[in-house]
């Protein structure tokens, strides 16, 4: 190799490294959301139990309805009858996605969710938390301003409602509302890991709220800083051998299966939200539109 040959070379490496640094520093620019705190890791951690509990029930279901005799684990199951009600089993209205983030407002990542949304003039439905509420009044009033979004009730700590009496729930529910309503009049209500109880259920119902489930789970928490899905979690969250490494395509994959739907995600993990915008992106190529949780087609789902 003569000596111009190798400075050839050397300028090719030299400008394919710059354009390495460019891209990769440019993306971290873009999205530089803050990791998850010690808190949320645990909030993850009880994210994981109450799927596989979801899991479990819903396996267990399909076995049951598969044999005629009920196993002796089935009493742990019916002392809630009404906890496995979140995933919704009402077809979605064709082609259509309603998105919705639950355990907001997050510093940065509300707003790097609403920037997202803006962009492609998206509705969506925010599930907060209201003690959340009460610490960042500023993105609860970003959220309510752009005017495009629904707000709803994630209720005030993210309790598990079949861990606490009537009474707590009833605050639970009414300390939130009393929180949203200075920036929404709308009542919607989502349960602390779709864990819902029959006393709560009715009383919602009497105080005319909507409850919400969803269609697609996306178990965006699931997918770690790597990008992959443990074995674990891959089974419990359903998810396809070829897509333990993509959570773009396990949710496209779910959100196809359905037909569209009101997809679960969280305003926690900021590894697959950054991912949001390419999950967007690939779901209008393939033609799905986005509503929101109150149009007419979605509302006929929730009860
Ligand atoms: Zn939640």
């Amino acid at each position: 190799m003569n000596f111009c040959h190798s400075k050839h070379w050397a300028w090719l490496i030299a400008i394919g490294c710059w354009g390495f640094y460019l891209e990769v520093h440019a993306e971290d620019a873009l999205v530089r959301l803050p990791s998850n705190s010690v808190q949320e890791e645990q909030h993850i951690d009880a994210m994981r139990v109450h799927k596989a509990h979801h899991f479990e029930a819903k396996t267990h279901a399909v076995v049951s309805s598969s044999r005629s005799t009920v196993s002796p684990s089935s009493a742990s199951l019916t002392a809630h009858p009404c906890a496995y009600e979140s995933e919704i089993a009402k077809k979605p209205p064709f082609k259509t996605v309603s998105l919705t983030f639950d355990d907001g407002p997050s510093p940065e990542r509300t707003e790097f969710i609403l920037s997202v949304l803006e962009k492609y003039n998206i509705p969506a439905s925010f599930f907060l938390i209201g003690e959340k509420v009460k610490k960042y009044p500023d993105l609860v009033e970003k959220i309510a301003k752009s005017g495009r979004h629904l707000i709803g009730n994630h209720s005030w700590q993210h309790p598990n409602f079949h861990d606490i009496d009537a009474d707590q729930q009833e605050r639970e529910i009414a300390q939130t509302q009393q929180a949203v309503q200075l920036y929404t009049a709308e009542k919607y209500f989502r349960y602390p890991y779709g864990n819902s109880t029959c006393e709560s259920r009715d009383q919602l119902h009497h105080l005319g709220y909507k409850i919400v489930g969803w269609h697609i789970d996306s178990c965006d928490w699931a997918f770690d800083k790597t990008g992959s899905v443990s074995e674990h979690d891959a089974q419990i969250c359903e998810v396809k051998a070829h897509n333990t490494s993509n959570f773009i395509e396990h949710t496209l994959d779910a959100i196809r299966e359905r037909g569209g739907g009101i997809v679960l995600l969280h305003d926690i993990h900021p590894n697959t939200l950054k991912q949001l915008e390419a999950l967007i992106v690939r779901l209008q190529r393939e033609e799905f539109h986005f509503e929101r949780l109150d149009s007419v087609d979605f509302e006929a789902l929730l009860n």
